[in-house]
């Protein structure tokens, strides 16, 4: 598999390392994805700190819909009995880098209410703990990075690829970090279809995550759509569209 970043950081010729310089959201989606419904799409759950939602894994497990988990060390440590229950289905989920402790892959700002680590070395840290606990928790070493946020300046990206990961993008936005409520997490995965990556979130219980998927799947897949984990789902390309820029909170 080959992938393409979708990355026009703004403000060509402005210092990439200024406070106020944009930071780039990656969006992709899977290169098959043209108007066959063979082309599959991707569910990917964050699980950046907190709990587990239980209710969200268990319908996909009834479902037997595949996911890709993008877990951070945090998480890892914290939720023992989830990491049991996702590797009893290994044909259904595989588990990615998110992080160690959940800080944005960019220098020196506040993102979403994130401190972001103050060197290059810091981002360096957090993809290689995250990456090792990943390994530990699942036997297997991730191929993915996903940062904090989904949002990156030019140096995180530049070290998520010396590193040698590829940046995990998304084509719909399901959930807002489980800040959603389920309707609108229903609202927005109607319109899932062949080549989608959709980002959605699996460590808040209660949120309207669950609650969106579980109204919405049956009639996707009787709509012929079929899911697979990102390993498995073919080349990753950007989406046409620029990736949408969003300038950090001081
Ligand atoms: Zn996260």
């Amino acid at each position: 598999m080959t992938i393409l970043l979708g990355v026009a950081l703004a403000g060509a010729g402005a210092p990439a390392t200024a406070k106020d310089a944009p930071l780039t959201e990656i969006h992709q989606r899977l290169r098959s994805a043209t108007d066959t419904l063979a082309a599959p799409a991707v569910l990917t759950l964050d699980a950046c700190g907190g709990g587990f939602d239980a209710g969200l894994i268990q319908t996909l497990v009834r479902l037997r819909v595949p996911a890709t988990v993008f877990a951070t060390r945090r998480w890892l440590d914290r939720n023992h009995v989830a990491l049991q229950q996702l590797r009893q289905h290994p044909e259904l989920f595989e588990i990615e880098n998110h992080g160690a402790a959940h800080v944005p892959a960019v220098v020196g700002r506040r993102i979403y209410g994130m401190t972001s680590p103050a060197d290059v070395d810091g981002i360096a840290r957090e993809i290689d703990q995250g990456a090792q606990a990943v390994a530990q928790a699942s036997g297997r070493a991730p191929q993915w990075y996903r940062g904090a946020g989904a949002l990156y300046d030019a140096q995180g990206l530049q070290t998520i690829s010396r590193l040698g990961y590829r940046v995990a993008g998304f084509s719909i936005n399901g959930d807002d970090g489980a800040t959603a409520s389920a309707s609108t997490v229903a609202r927005r995965l109607e319109r899932a279809a062949p080549g989608d990556i959709v980002i959605l979130h699996m460590n808040k219980p209660g949120s309207g995550t669950a609650d969106g998927l579980s109204r919405t799947l049956p009639g996707l897949l009787a709509r012929g759509l079929r899911f697979e984990k990102l390993s498995q789902a073919g080349e990753v390309v950007p989406v046409p569209d620029a990736p949408r820029r969003t300038a950090a909170k001081p």
